[in-house]
């Protein structure tokens, strides 16, 4: 068994509508290791695909997407939920996303300064549920007239229809560990990325 499904069966916690809290290793408290590991497995998937910028949402998508970038040799870009002073009204890309855990609807930004038309994007993130923030980073790409070349997850919750609805965009998913069902309390993997 991979090491961050044991790491989620040994520290994971299940919470209620099928939310599972990873916060002493992923979420909040951050094990480097682990996170190594995880961008390790995203580079050799996406090695060959000529990856340019690795792109994410803050806050839990940041450390992954880092560790991931420095494998890429390439610069990594967060998605900012506040707009911060120094950025003009025009310089930048917005996009909505929904969030499922925290039941809110964020306005999320990337300056037009750090990406463009000849970037290749890898977008990054720690969960994928119904894949509203993988798409609104999807969105942003497309507004730049950039390349989505590639999601990377960190967690899948295959049961929900996140890996669908990007699959449908013609996107490549690859994800570290697919949740096939959280039924009764129980972790149930899927086989494969
Ligand atoms: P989606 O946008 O695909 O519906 O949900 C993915 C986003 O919601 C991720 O950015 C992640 O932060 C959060 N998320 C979704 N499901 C979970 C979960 O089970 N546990 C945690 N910790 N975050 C989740």
């Amino acid at each position: 068994m991979s090491y961050l499904k044991e790491r989620i069966l040994k520290d994971g916690i299940i919470l209620p509508n099928n939310v599972i809290k990873v916060d002493s290793f992923m979420n909040h408290q951050i094990d480097p290791e682990i996170m190594q590991e995880i961008a390790i497995d995203f580079y050799y998937h996406f090695r060959q695909e000529g990856i340019t910028k690795v792109l994410t949402i803050e806050a839990s998508g940041i450390a992954p997407a880092i560790i991931t970038a420095a494998h890429f040799k390439v610069p990594m870009l967060f998605a900012k939920k506040t707009q911060p002073s120094t950025l003009g009204n025009k310089d930048f890309y917005e996009t909505n996303v929904y969030s499922y855990t925290k039941n809110v609807t964020n306005r999320v930004i990337i300056s037009k300064k750090y990406i463009n038309e000849n970037d290749r994007v890898l977008i990054i993130d720690d969960f994928l549920a119904n894949g509203e923030a993988a798409l609104g980073l999807v969105d942003l790409v497309e507004q730049a007239g950039a390349q989505v070349a590639g999601v990377g997850i960190c967690i899948e919750k295959s049961f929900q229809n996140g890996r669908q609805k990007l699959m449908d965009k013609g996107l490549e998913v690859f994800s570290v560990c697919r949740i096939g069902s959280l039924e009764d309390q129980q972790i149930e993997f899927l086989e494969g990325n």
